[in-house]
């Protein structure tokens, strides 16, 4: 008799969504993490003494509202913003342009510079309004079984529902999105668009957690996929859901131990998980596993060398998950402005041809000395994070190699760090003074603090081969090829960021 009905790795967001749901359904579970705390790298944490940070991350634009409904976060003291966060695009030469839920208001702020790109901002949104319940539907559902072998009638049913909501776009649109979702965001952008530094601001997001630049193809696909999954913020950023988290988990009486990590996923006779033993040696048994740390992680560090059969090794070594960000954490000894406006998100990029640019180098294994940054100012909103009157910035910095040709030593994370703050002082001169501490995390940081496969910040690259059946085909559907194995984190469709979405359904596949 297992001690456990599932052992879940791990207790980022995904891992505590598997756990509450499964526990929820009356499911005995054990969440075993090996940090010292929950939330992976949803985490809000103190990276200098009295400075912290409401997560590594700071977008939460993408939370399934399902899944807050369904583990009640909302009693858990969860508070959900429906509107997403403004984010302001920073031009080099001192303009900026406030992105916002209202349509009017942005247009109007885009108008001050271009009317036709007043006016094309509008056509960009009603047509991400019209795609949007297809896009959704195929992300907020498990990808389709479209294995012949297994083909059922309730799967045909699923693929033809599928098909009539893609018919009842009507032709122009259906047309509209065949043609763009192939194309480089460029191209896409550029047909639509002329102020370049808003181009580049509406961009960045297809370029997160990918190996790829502007002019890359299918990199339109990843835009569109984000623009229609962001749906609301989070009051309190990534920790405030972590936390929600923890008490869901807890008042379903999911067993949670931090400080506890595995070092191996354990098989019976059989080839079935039958449970996990962990660093130190003890074993726990569970009638099933569900891992929520990479493919790569699970695979090819939880098991014995030739333990798994060849073929699942050799694709799921397979799968691409190069890291391309690093992250920069400043203390500041005053309230902060960019491009004279206070603001809590900010994007730089200025233009396809300095963002093109900026990836160059990755493909060589060098450094770039101009990154294009996502800019976050907690404080601005949350005061507590620092001392009086003082400020958090927290900057996810792109096109940054994780194999760096000469290693991320000190040196070159303190090259990394003069980059970044040389880049801010265009758009707050002087800040470069007030900073009174920082930390910086290179790719390499990740991987080893947060245990991400070469530092990817999504648990594998962004694409659209690597989006439907994630990570591989042969795992796509959370279940994997052993018995009593399933996947539950960002490395699952339909992918990275704070969504809870790939751990509600993996739960659901568990529980199938
Ligand atoms: C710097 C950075 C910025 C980001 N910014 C954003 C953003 O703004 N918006 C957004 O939506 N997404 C962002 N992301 C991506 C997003 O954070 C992740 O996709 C998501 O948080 C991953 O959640 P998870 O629960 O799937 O995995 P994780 O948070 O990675 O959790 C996995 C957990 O497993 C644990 N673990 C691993 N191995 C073991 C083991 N052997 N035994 C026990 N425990 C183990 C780890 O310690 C970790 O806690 C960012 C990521 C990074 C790195």
């Amino acid at each position: 008799m297992s001690k456990f009905d599932v052992i879940v790795i791990g207790g980022g967001h995904n891992g505590l969504t598997t756990a509450t749901i499964l526990a929820k359904k009356g499911k005995k579970v054990l969440v075993v993490e090996k940090r010292k705390i929950l939330g992976g790298i949803a985490a809000g944490e103190e990276f200098y003494p009295g400075y912290s940070t409401t997560g590594l991350l700071h977008d939460t634009s993408g939370v399934r509202m399902e899944v807050v409904k369904s583990l009640q976060l909302e009693k858990h003291g969860l508070e959900i913003d429906k509107h997403r966060a403004a984010v302001t695009i920073l031009s080099k030469d001192g303009k900026s342009i406030t992105m916002q839920s209202d349509l009017n208001a942005t247009a109007a702020a885009i108008g001050k510079f271009s009317k036709n790109d007043a006016e094309a901002y509008k056509e960009y949104q009603d047509f991400l309004k019209r795609i949007g319940n297809v896009i959704n539907d195929l992300m907020d559902n498990p990808p389709p079984d479209i294995d012949v072998k297994n083909l059922t009638m309730a799967s045909l049913v699923v693929l033809a529902k599928k098909w009539m909501m893609f018919k009842g776009l009507g032709n122009k649109t259906m047309m509209e999105l065949l043609k763009v979702a192939p194309m480089c965001v460029a191209d896409f952008l550029n047909e639509k668009f002329q102020t370049d530094f808003l181009k580049a601001g509406i961009a960045a997001p297809a370029l997160y957690g990918c190996y790829a630049a502007p002019r890359s193809p299918y990199t339109t696909i990843n835009l569109l996929l984000w623009e229609c999954a962001s749906r609301s913020n989070i009051k309190g950023g990534p920790q405030a859901l972590v936390d929600a988290l923890q008490k869901a988990a807890e008042q379903a009486s999911v067993e949670i131990r931090t400080g506890a990590e595995v070092e191996k996923i354990l098989l019976d006779a059989e080839r079935a998980a039958n449970g996990v033993r962990l660093k130190g040696g003890e074993e726990i048994s569970a009638a099933k596993v569900a891992a929520s740390c990479t493919p790569k992680e699970t695979f090819l560090n939880l098991f014995d060398d030739f333990e798994l059969e060849y073929q699942l090794d050799y694709w799921i070594e397979k799968v691409r998950s190069r890291g391309t960000s690093a992250k920069v954490n400043l203390a500041i000894n005053k309230a902060v402005k960019l491009n004279g406006e206070t603001v809590e998100y900010a994007r730089t990029g200025n233009s396809f041809d300095e963002m093109e640019k900026a990836f160059d180098p990755v493909k060589y294994q060098q450094v770039t000395d101009a990154p294009f940054l996502d800019i976050h100012i907690p404080t601005s909103t949350n005061p507590s994070l620092a001392p009086d009157g003082h400020s958090v910035i927290s900057v996810l910095v792109h096109q940054i190699p994780y194999d760096f040709e000469a290693g991320w030593s000190s040196n070159a994370k303190k090259k990394l760090a003069a980059d970044v703050l040389q880049t801010l002082e265009t758009y707050s001169p002087g800040l470069a003074k007030a900073v009174v501490g920082m930390e910086v995390l290179s790719p390499a940081d990740f991987e080893e603090r947060y245990t991400l496969t070469e530092g990817h910040i999504y648990h594998g690259e962004h694409f659209v081969d690597q989006l439907i059946t994630r990570p591989i085909p042969a795992c796509s559907r959370y279940a994997t090829p052993l018995a009593g194995l399933f996947l539950c984190g960002s490395g699952s469709h339909p992918g990275g960021g704070i969504t809870c979405a790939p751990g509600s359904m993996a739960a659901a596949a568990i529980l199938r």
